[in-house]
């Protein structure tokens, strides 16, 4: 009864680390094992109603809505230790934890923004943000804008009297353009705006907006937080409490939630993040660095590869990559790219990444963005570098690259 109602946040005093490297906390957040019999992992404490010692206490149940256990629909014990332990990555106040990535994406818009809002929103976000944007927000009266990432002196002419947030994503869904995060802080701090970011591709170990005076950090932790293709669930973690309570109001209002057992899901994934990523960005620069050697491709599209546009940002800004990233193929080969991928073995074809295995999947960006680029001029198959042994990937690249050269251009 008594651990119910203390909040993961401060049942874990004894074992919050602050002072070792990411790699180190995630093995050891977590409410303190000597509270809970030894055991070692969080418990998973599934609840809908959570019951109160006397009236008094019901009556001030809302006392607990920020950081205590108070209704099921908030959080339990379960959600608390997975939001500190993402906090704690993120470098932020408080984390509100959501049933998936795009829930935390709506979820952060609509905790902001209201009628008569103006926001700036980067033209290489991920499809769903845009979907948001365009089909809800717009329907509640707020004006949306687009910038390039690669115009960042354009982007001070389109602030307006009502803009109120400016949207990040960097690098880039599926196009991976890197964003001058600095840069644009500097710029909404003189206009007073906010600034969210989708930061799931860096993951918090690699990148950290927050600490560079971001407001709102966005996770989709169906990828690498999750790690193992199995589990939705989303975060948003936030620079300051006022920020963290408008959005864990908002969650609140809009019913957005995780269950118990899928919070326990990826705070057990994380455990593992740290040496995870490390092999993601190990097998992606061997697949890169092979890929980039055929002749058919013209273009490696990832902030982590040498000669990419955007690769001084991300040696400045980032420690590290993840495994996912673009190859752009010569238009010629266009019509025959199916052959390539349906030839892959350990590359599977699907959506979603972050998990441990190899995906591919060929992408469309160009219809949905606002200006050009000349990342949208070829073909694009995006891969995802899973865990498997390098060797083997390549040897299955070998495989399908020569059943591409020996098709022909007319199936
Ligand atoms: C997958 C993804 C999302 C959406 O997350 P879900 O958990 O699938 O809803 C948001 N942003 C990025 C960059 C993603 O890759």
């Amino acid at each position: 009864m008594k651990d119910v109602r203390q909040s993961a946040s401060t049942d874990n005093a004894t074992s919050q680390p602050g002072d070792f490297s990411d790699a180190t906390y995630l093995l050891h957040s977590g409410p303190a094992p000597s509270r809970q019999q030894g055991v070692l992992n969080p418990p998973i404490y599934r609840a809908s109603t959570i019951i109160y010692d006397d009236m008094d206490s019901y009556v001030d149940r809302r006392s607990r809505f920020f950081d205590g256990v108070m209704y099921g629909l908030y959080g339990t014990p379960t959600t608390q230790a997975l939001a500190d332990a993402i906090s704690h990555l993120e470098g932020g106040t408080g984390t509100v934890i959501t049933g998936s990535g795009t829930a935390a994406i709506a979820c952060a818009l609509g905790a902001f923004v209201g009628a008569g809002d103006h926001i700036i929103v980067a033209d290489t976000v991920y499809g769903q943000t845009r979907n948001y944007c365009e089909e809800i927000l717009t329907r509640f009266g707020v004006e949306i804008s687009y910038f390039a990432p690669d115009q960042l002196d354009r982007l001070e002419a389109m602030i307006k009297p009502t803009s109120k947030l400016i949207f990040l994503e960097s690098p880039g869904s599926q196009t991976f353009e890197m964003i001058d995060v600095p840069r644009i802080v500097t710029l909404a701090h003189k206009h007073g705006l906010l600034t969210a970011i989708d930061n799931t591709w860096a993951t918090p170990l690699f990148y950290k907006p927050l600490r560079e005076g971001v407001d709102i950090s966005i996770q989709s932790g169906t990828k690498y937080l999750s790690g193992h293709s199995d589990v939705m669930l989303g975060s948003i973690s936030a620079n300051n409490r006022p920020l963290f309570e408008q959005l864990k109001k908002t969650a609140g209002s809009n019913g957005h939630m995780a269950s118990p057992d899928d919070c326990y899901l990826v705070h057990r994934g994380m455990r593992s993040l740290d040496i995870r990523m490390a092999r993601h960005q190990e097998n992606a620069q061997i697949l890169m660095t092979w890929l980039a050697q055929q002749p058919e491709v013209c273009r490696i599209l990832s902030p982590a590869w040498k000669d990419d546009s955007g690769h001084a940002i991300w040696m400045r800004d980032f420690s590290g990559a993840s495994g996912l990233f673009g190859v752009a193929f010569h238009k010629h080969y266009a019509t025959r790219l199916p052959r390539l991928i349906d030839s892959l073995q350990l590359f599977r074809i699907g959506s979603s990444w972050g998990g441990y295995e190899s995906l591919v999947v060929p992408v469309y960006p160009k219809p949905a963005r606002h200006y050009p680029s000349d990342r949208l001029e070829n073909p694009v198959i995006r891969f995802h570098g899973g865990l498997e042994a390098p060797e083997d990937l390549i040897r299955d690249l070998e495989k399908a690259f020569h059943v591409l050269r020996n098709s022909s251009g007319s199936e």
